[in-house]
Parts: structure tokens; sequence; C-alpha cells
């Protein structure tokens, strides 16, 4: 099995760690007047320090790899030199230009923002998934558009048939590299590199750069350009994180008291299960609202016209809360998201770090809150490890979860310190909870790798 390991790994390729500059004007990025309007027109007045690192240089048509945490315009990085590039006059016969993303919601969300940016250029985009019918994608795709944004799953299909040519591709982007191959998709995006022209320009975007990727990187790309833009601190430093220790019986209670204390503009609560986001919709549907629509859920058994219904809806503000599993938790942007809910913990480190960065986008605020049972302790401190920061303790009265251990260790007598405080916290005696609000953790444990994940569906 792939075994895709938390950090990035010290093999292979040389990274250039770019240090995040003021960003000067999108004018000195070498862009044309045509995108320079788009631009514009977009409200974006001040290239993020992403993309006025990677828009040059993949403006000469070098090989470059971004790595970069979510929320940071990544998107836009990739789209305007691609945009610049075909409105070049090149070959025909096939788009020239395929962007590969990890899931359907991303397909139509970076076909948007092509859309938005290619205003006043004639330049054309599709967006090829699965879950649609085939049908309507082909007909799309006859009529000669210029970019191409798919899953590898649905890309193949489409190249298999012949509806989708990859003969005169001047460009080729794999956007969340990282989480492509994290679910598997690993032999469909190298049958499609295997067959893209030699000569084609290749960008990567990846919020994570484990060995995996730099494989992929050093296999097929051309001498690549890194620039790594995370810093340390890997969820944005407006985001404010809190955790509850909570009976897992209580769990819905509490989040039900948790939407009434927040009042959220809007939330996101993601569930481990599709079965557990459906049970957990239908409870908050029938409680809650009197205003049909107000509370949706996301998973990826819906028919795919559901989730981009779903989308829509949560992206145009009619949708308050959306309770979802990680299928949304990479990539997508909503920016009016005021609220994380790990209803459950995620099971996967890297997964904390990208549905917390569904809030706090583009710097504005967020805070997410992460329901921890009293068994689950050594998640949170894993979580805490790989994001090198403590969460902080949040109480609801009556919401204390208690330990059906006999009798649990005394805090000071824990081997890590840290490891087990959910499980102490959750004793009904006030004063271990108040000695565990800041534990103290050895220094050698920060910094240390976390479990190793293993790939899986979604
Ligand atoms: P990432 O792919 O790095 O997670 P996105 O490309 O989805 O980030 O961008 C996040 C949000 O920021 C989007 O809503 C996008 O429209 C917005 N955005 C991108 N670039 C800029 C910019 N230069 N100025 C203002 N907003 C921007
Ligand atoms: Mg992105």
């Amino acid at each position: 099995m792939d075994k895709v390991s938390d950090h990035p790994a010290e093999s292979g390729v040389t990274t250039t760690a770019v240090a995040p500059q003021a960003a000067g004007s999108f004018r000195e990025l070498g862009l044309s007047a045509v995108t320079l309007a788009a631009v514009d027109r977009a409200g974006y007045t001040t290239p993020t320090p992403v993309q006025a690192g990677l828009i040059p240089r993949a403006l000469t048509g070098i090989d470059v790899l971004g790595q970069a945490r979510t929320g940071t315009g990544k998107t836009a990085s990739f789209v305007l030199p691609i945009l610049e590039r075909v409105l070049q006059p090149g070959r025909e016969g096939g788009p020239r230009a395929l962007v590969l993303v990890p899931t359907r919601e991303l397909a139509v969300q970076v076909k948007d923002e092509f859309e938005k940016l290619a205003q006043g250029s004639k330049v054309h985009c599709v967006a090829v998934y699965g879950g649609k019918p085939i049908k309507g994608q082909i007909d799309k795709l006859a009529k000669h558009p210029a970019v191409v944004v798919g899953t590898p799953g649905r890309v193949l299909d489409h190249m298999s048939r012949g509806t989708l040519s990859f003969s005169a591709l001047d460009i080729v982007t794999l956007d969340e590299a990282d989480r492509m191959l994290d679910i598997g998709f690993r032999p469909d995006i190298e049958k499609i590199l295997r067959r893209c022209p030699d000569s084609r320009q290749t960008l990567l975007l990846s919020a994570t750069v484990p060995p995996p990727v730099q494989k992929l990187a050093t296999r097929y790309m051309r001498d690549p350009e890194i620039l790594d833009f995370s810093t340390n601190e890997l969820a944005v430093e407006t985001i404010e994180q809190r955790y509850f220790t909570v009976d897992p019986t209580r769990k819905f209670d509490l989040l039900e008291r948790l939407l009434d204390r927040e009042n959220p503009r809007q939330v996101i609560v993601f569930c481990r299960t599709k079965r557990g986001t459906d049970k957990i919709h239908d409870k908050l549907a029938r409680r809650r609202s009197r205003s049909s629509g107000e509370v949706a859920c996301i998973h990826g058994d819906l028919a795919q016209s559901v989730r981009d219904r779903v989308m829509r809806q949560f992206r145009d503000g009619s949708t308050r809360i959306l309770v979802a599993t990680d299928v949304v938790g990479r990539g997508i942007d909503v920016s009016s998201v005021s609220h994380i809910v790990n209803y459950d913990i995620p099971e996967f480190c890297d997964d904390y770090v990208h549905r917390v960065g569904r809030t706090g986008r583009m710097g504005r605020e967020g805070i997410a809150f992460t329901f921890v049972t009293p068994e689950e302790g050594p998640q949170l401190t894993r979580i805490e490890m790989r994001i090198e920061r403590l969460l902080q303790r949040d109480e609801l009265e009556g919401f204390e979860a208690f330990d059906r251990r006999p009798k649990p260790a005394p805090v000071e007598q824990l081997p890590t310190g840290g490891f087990e405080r959910a499980a102490a916290a959750a004793t009904e005696a006030p004063e271990v909870a108040e000695a565990t609000d800041a534990p103290k953790r050895p220094a050698g444990l920060l910094g240390k790798r976390g479990p190793k994940r293993h790939r899986r569906a979604l």
C-alpha cells in the first residue's frame, strides 16, 4: 500500500524556500493587457505571494512545483499563466491545456476560476468529471475548448474513447497533487502524463510535498523549479482552534448547543463516514430549521447533480450549515465559511489541516472546533504535534464527558504529559480539567513525525 507520511521528506529534489515577500502588483508579473484587465475585473488587486512567485516563472515556460498551504491563491497562480499560454498560437487537434484535480467539486471550482479570469478573451474551458453523463461532456469537448479541467479517471475515460486528445497540449497542471496521489490516482496520472507531449510545460501544486509527490515530479517534470511557500505553521494564523471533550453519545446535543452559541455565518460540519454525515444532516434538518435548505449535506454517495447543487447553494449562501465528509475537505473555497466543526476527529492529521483550512480564507477570521471523545486523546495530540500548536479547550455547561475507565491516571504521571489529556480531562473533577488546560509537552515531541497515513477512498 502506498504510504504517505505527514511530513515532506528529505529525499529527491531540492527545494527553494521562498520568503513570502510583500507582493507588488499584477502589472509586474509579465501578464498581458487582456489578462490584467480580467484580473482587475475579478477584484484581485495585489498578487498573493504564491502568485507573485509562481506566475513570472511559469510564464517563462519552465516546469514549476509550488508548495503552499490552502487558501493562498494557488488556483490563479496556474490559471493566469495557462491563459497567457493558450492565447498564443499553438497546435491544433485538441486542448492546449489540461488541469488535473482530485475531486469533482474542485473541477467545477477551477473551471469557474478560468471563466472568471478568461472574460474578455475567447478562451473556452470545459470540466470533465465522473458521476455526470459522459455524453454531455463529449459534446462540449467536440467544440474544441482550449482548456480542459478534470479528474484523472474521467480524463482517461475520454482519452480511451478518443473524445479527448493530448497531442496539442502545451501545458499540464496537477492541482492538489498530494491529494490525488493519496486517494489512489497515481496510475491514472502516470498514464495521462506518459501520453502528453514531451515538449509540454508541467506545473504542480500541492499543500505538502511528501516523497510520492517528489517522485512524480522527478519522473514527469523537466528540471522543475521548486517554490516552497509553506511556513511551519500549517493552519492559517487567523484561525482560532479549539476542542471539546465529549462523550460519544452526547456529540449531537453538543453540536446543537454549539451552533446556538456561535450562530455561524456559514459552517461546515465534518463527519468521518457517509452514513454518519447523512444521519447528522437528517437530525439537524429535522430539529433546527423551518426554513428549508438551510442545512445540506454532501458526500461521495450522492448523485453528482445533487453534489453540484449543494455546492452551488452553499457558495451563494442559501445553505448555512453543510454536513460533509472529507470530500469537500480539500481545495474547496467558500470564503464566507466562518466556522468548522470536526464532529468526528479526522483520522489523519493532514485532513485536519485541510478541513480547518476551509475557513480563514485569504486572511479572514475563522474558528474551528474539534469534538474529542475520551478515547481520542492520542489523536488530538498527534494533530497538535503536526500543527505544532495546542488547541484551546472549550466547554459548554453540562457537556463534560465522562471517563469510563475506573481510575484515570493523574496527569503528572502520564508518560508524555499530554498524550492522554482528553481522557484525563474527561473526569468529573474540575481540578483535573484545570490541570489539563495547558498541558506541558516535552520539547522533543514537537517536530516529531506523526503516524504514517494510508491511502483510502473518501
Ligand atoms: P488555494 O488553491 O491556495 O487553496 P484558492 O486559489 O482557492 O486557494 O484561492 C482562495 C481564495 O482567494 C479564492 O476565493 C480566490 O478567489 C481568492 N483570491 C485568489 N487570489 C487573490 C488575490 N490576488 N486577491 C484577492 N483574492 C484572491
Ligand atoms: Mg487549490
